[in-house]
Order: C-alpha cells, then structure tokens, then sequence
C-alpha cells in the first residue's frame, strides 16, 4: 500500500510553523509524494492567518513540479454547536476543509459536548476531514462520532504528529479505537502528517502502524489514491478547476 498525499499541512503563515510553499514542494516531490494540501489554521488560532490569506489561494498554482496542490484550511471548532471560524463564502472557493478542537481556541468540553461539536461540524456540507479526533484532551463518544462521520459522509483523520506530541499523550489508545470502529462501520480515514516544518510531510508512519494493526481495508485509506481523494471530494461538488501547472527546476 502506497501513501502517495498527504491531507494536512501547515506553512509559516499558521503563525507557529517554519516552512514556506516552497520548502514543502521541494521535500514532496523528494519523497515522491503526488499530492499535498495546504491547510493552514483558521484566523481564530492565536498567531494565525489573516482570513485572506485563507481566501487568496487562486493564486496558488494547482501543481508545482509534479506534486498537485489542493487549497485548504484547518478550521477551529470554536463551539458545542459545531460552528467553525470559516464563513461560507470562504469555505467554498477551498478545495478540502479540515475542521478540529484546539484547546486554544475552544475549552474542552465533557464527553458529550466535544463529541456534539464535531457530530454538529460534519453538518456542515463544506468540512470533509475532521482532523485529530484522537487528542485525549477531548474525549469523545468513539461509537456515535464514527457513526456519524460515515452517515454524513466525511472523513476521519488519524493524525500522525498526535502520537508524538507532548500534549496529546494518550492518543495511540483513542487513534486505534477509532480506527476500528471506523472499519467496523465502513467510514473513510486519512492520514494527515500535520506537519509545522516540510522535512514532515508525508510523515505517516505512526498512522499507518494503526492501520495495520486493525487491517484497516485499502480502500476506506484517502491516502492510497489522487484519484480516490480528487473523486469524493468532486462528487461534493467541489470543481478543483482552474488548472495551472508550473515547473520551478
Ligand atoms: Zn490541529
Ligand atoms: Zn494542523
């Protein structure tokens, strides 16, 4: 099984990461990676973009040397309703729409109140991958969050800079809770290396010992495939057009 994208990216404009478009491309297309979104947090991260540096991204060419670009965002979940800090006429000019919990921009809540604000976020037509589910600093009802994520037909995120960081200690157990109920109930997953420097990009490994380790079926993995991820997120409705390719060396 090849991981040939990766969903989850940060540039230095999230406020907290070091690399720029271009570092990213050039370690991509090292790792012979095909496809990298650009997902840099939501305006209300502290530190983070401008809300037109997330709605700028036409700018961005859609393949750099090889290696396909989709526009992005993490959007913060900043209520138990499930609202995002993303309006609509942003949301849809992007080509992919992360939406998580920080602890900086949201209080955890109980189990009930983080599980509703991510069960609310997938009624939203516009979000397709609810990223880092797994953080322990936000339980959640594993059974109805899954549930629901197949139901509405978004995707779940097993997040490999989760296990190694300091402050989601915990998430292994979570990550593979999740992993297996996504498989029991047919739900897609993705791994995002939510890489803050490129040297990450493309950085799975943790996710995927999780795969393994529930014989997670190929085809429920986002990552295997352009075309598998590029045909969910056509099928939304989302146009991916525009086609501009650049070389760059
Ligand atoms: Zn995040
Ligand atoms: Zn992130």
């Amino acid at each position: 099984m090849k991981f040939v994208l990766d969903t989850h990216t940060h540039t230095i404009a999230s406020g907290h990461a070091y690399s720029t478009i271009h570092d990213y491309i050039e370690v991509a297309k090292k790792k012979g990676l095909e496809l990298v979104a650009f997902t840099d947090h939501g305006p209300a991260m502290p530190g983070g973009p401008n809300i037109f540096h997330i709605g700028n991204q036409r700018v961005i060419p859609r393949e750099i040397d090889g290696v396909e670009i989709l526009r992005g965002v993490e959007a913060n979940i900043i209520d138990y309703d499930g609202r995002i800090d993303i309006s609509e006429n942003y949301l849809k000019k992007l080509d992919l729409v992360l939406a998580s919990l920080h602890d900086v921009c949201i209080e955890p809540g109980t189990r009930e109140e983080n599980t509703r604000a991510f069960i609310k976020a997938m009624d939203n037509e516009y979000i397709d991958i609810i990223a880092h589910p797994g953080n322990p600093k936000f339980p959640i009802n594993i059974d109805d969050f899954v549930l629901n994520a197949r139901e509405k037909n978004k995707i779940i995120e097993i997040n490999n800079s989760t296990f190694t960081n300091p402050g989601r200690s915990g998430s292994r157990d979570n990550c593979i809770m999740i992993a297996r109920k996504a498989k029991e109930y047919g739900a897609f997953v993705v791994a995002g290396s939510d890489a803050h420097i490129s040297f990450d990009v493309g950085n799975f490994q943790k996710s995927i010992e999780v795969f393994k380790l529930v014989e997670m079926p190929e085809e429920l993995i986002m990552n295997t495939s352009k075309q598998k991820l590029k045909g969910y997120l056509k099928a939304k409705g989302k146009e991916l057009q525009e086609r501009t390719s650049i070389s760059i060396r």
